[in-house]
């Protein structure tokens, strides 16, 4: 099998299922019991709320420990807003924001959505004029799930921040993929999910910046400063800092070698004379590569390369239920004739260069 979905999820760092497997098996110590044991998981915690912050540029009080990246996002929207006028948010955003903009239009909150380009890329201009003098919460994705387009997140934040509003980002796509210091993007909120970045699924993060003053999400007991109630996943959280420090380490050379597969697989794409369309910004994530073939099925791409046990998408992996075009296509106006064509391949660092010659031989010979 060749897995190219890396956006959907990742494989597990090896180093982080080692350190996972140790803890379930000899130290499954509940980290709240004062105890040795329980004080042992807690040392733990600690390290990993350290190692995350120092990745992001963070400081370790500002981490907040979740289930998910759409916790994290929910959080955001829900409780980072009590005290604001609006919401502004881009109208590419995944549904874990959206769906939560939702929610809150249902209570009454107002809700703007920032336009794209036809890379995807939401202006800086636009947000100036949606503001106005609204105290708001805006929340604009540093990267793109579908199209990998990077935002001009330091930006929209330095706009946010004009009329005191406070700004967010679902950075679940970004998160050890590429460069992020929080404090000098001047980034008020993070969302971050582990399985993106080589950490187990059902863990994520929230970054708070300290003084944006969030209201807890969960009630309950006293973890997470009295902030995100429940019994810590200790081996999860201990795994997701390992494998997003390790991720981080190799930034460089994960971004050459994903740079070298995008490149071999679009040239490759080019010299068979298919027609499609790369869609996306040049500034984009590592590895993600966006096509709309012309006269051509997504899901039919899609379930042709599965059989040839390929593993590629044909936009979010949230939404493969839903054989629609995806409001991210339809946002950045890709031709009628080429949107239902749209696959998405998105390398990892675990792909190889065969791989990539493998994929776009497949996909050659399906589309032929
Ligand atoms: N935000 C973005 C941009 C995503 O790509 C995803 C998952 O695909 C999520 C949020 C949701 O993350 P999780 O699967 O951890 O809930």
């Amino acid at each position: 099998m060749i897995y190219a979905d890396n956006a959907a999820t990742t494989k597990l760092d090896d180093d982080a299922f080692e350190l996972m497997i140790d803890i379930l098996r000899n130290n499954y110590g509940n980290a709240s019991q004062p105890y040795e044991f329980g004080q042992r998981a807690k040392e733990k915690l600690i390290e990993a709320r350290k190692t995350i912050a120092e990745c992001i540029g963070a400081d370790p009080e500002e981490i907040y420990f979740t289930s998910c990246g759409t916790e994290s996002d929910n959080w955001a929207i829900k409780m980072g807003t009590l005290g604001v006028e609006q919401i502004i948010t881009s109208v590419i955003e995944h549904h874990a924001i959206l769906n939560a903009c939702k929610a809150m239009e249902a209570t009454g909150k107002n809700v703007k959505y920032l336009p794209v380009n036809n890379k995807g890329e939401v202006n800086p201009e636009d947000l100036i004029n949606m503001i106005g003098e609204k105290r708001s919460l805006v929340s604009v994705m540093f990267a793109n799930n579908e199209v990998g387009t990077v935002e001009p997140i330091e930006k929209l934040a330095e706009t946010a921040h004009k009329n005191g509003s406070i700004f967010h980002t679902d950075a679940v796509q970004a998160v050890g993929h590429v460069p992020i210091n929080v404090h000098e993007l001047g980034i008020d909120m993070l969302s971050a999910s582990g399985h993106k970045f080589n950490a187990p699924k059902g863990i994520g993060f929230l970054y708070v910046k300290k003084g944006v003053g969030i209201k807890p999400f969960f009630d309950g007991g006293s973890q997470e400063n009295g902030n995100r109630a429940g019994t810590e996943n200790v081996a999860s959280i201990v795994a997701m800092a390992c494998a997003l420090k390790n991720n981080c380490a190799e930034l460089a050379e994960n971004t050459g070698h994903l740079k070298t597969l995008e490149k071999i697989l679009i040239e490759k794409l080019k010299k068979s004379g298919l027609d499609f369309i790369r869609n996306g910004s040049d500034v984009h994530i590592p590895g993600n590569i966006n096509l709309s073939f012309a006269d051509a099925e997504g899901e039919m791409i899609l379930h042709r390369m599965d059989l040839k046990r390929i593993c590629i998408s044909t936009g979010s992996a949230c939404d493969s239920v839903n054989t629609q075009i995806s409001h991210v296509i339809k946002a950045i106006g890709v031709p009628n004739r080429y949107a239902e064509g749209t696959i998405r391949i998105s390398f990892g660092k675990y792909n190889s260069e065969s791989e990539a010659e493998e994929i776009a031989d497949a996909l050659i010979d399906v589309l032929k």
